[in-house]
């Protein structure tokens, strides 16, 4: 029998957030709670409520070098976790979340057409959002 965690795949997300420095200068304490209400807020607003419910909780992404993580397994999505020690301002929280809600929303297609968890549809979703965001 092989190992369960082959089936497990875990991104491990920093490159993208070039915005980290200036988040870190508008401190705010982000409850676990508003995790759980930000995911609900970027699945309403940019994913129609498409999104399946994931538990978003903190984590100590320390080792891993990130600020957010999703772990699926076969593709479906088991919890989101959100870097305590780095992420530390409301909006810095919900950009993590949106980032990590794309790869919920994209990783079947980006499977499928063997991208990059970070390539064109990723990239094509996380326009979309800021659009989305924009238009508001
Ligand atoms: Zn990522």
């Amino acid at each position: 029998m092989r190992s369960l965690a082959l089936f497990l795949v875990s991104f491990a997300c920093l490159g993208a957030f070039l915005g980290g420095a200036e988040h870190a200068s508008s401190r705010t304490t982000v409850q676990q709670a508003d995790l759980q209400r930000l995911y609900a807020q970027v699945n309403q607003e940019s994913f129609a409520g498409k999104l399946p419910a994931v538990p978003v909780r903190w984590g100590n992404l320390t080792k891993d070098d990130a600020y957010g993580i999703t772990h699926f397994k076969n593709e479906v999505p088991l919890s989101m976790e959100v870097d305590r020690s780095s992420v530390q301002s409301e909006s810095f929280a919900l950009d993590v979340i949106r980032h990590e809600s794309c790869h919920i929303a994209t990783i079947h297609e980006a499977n499928r057409l063997k991208e990059d968890k970070h390539g064109a549809t990723f990239a094509a979703c996380m326009a979309r959002i800021q659009e989305t965001e924009a238009a508001d």
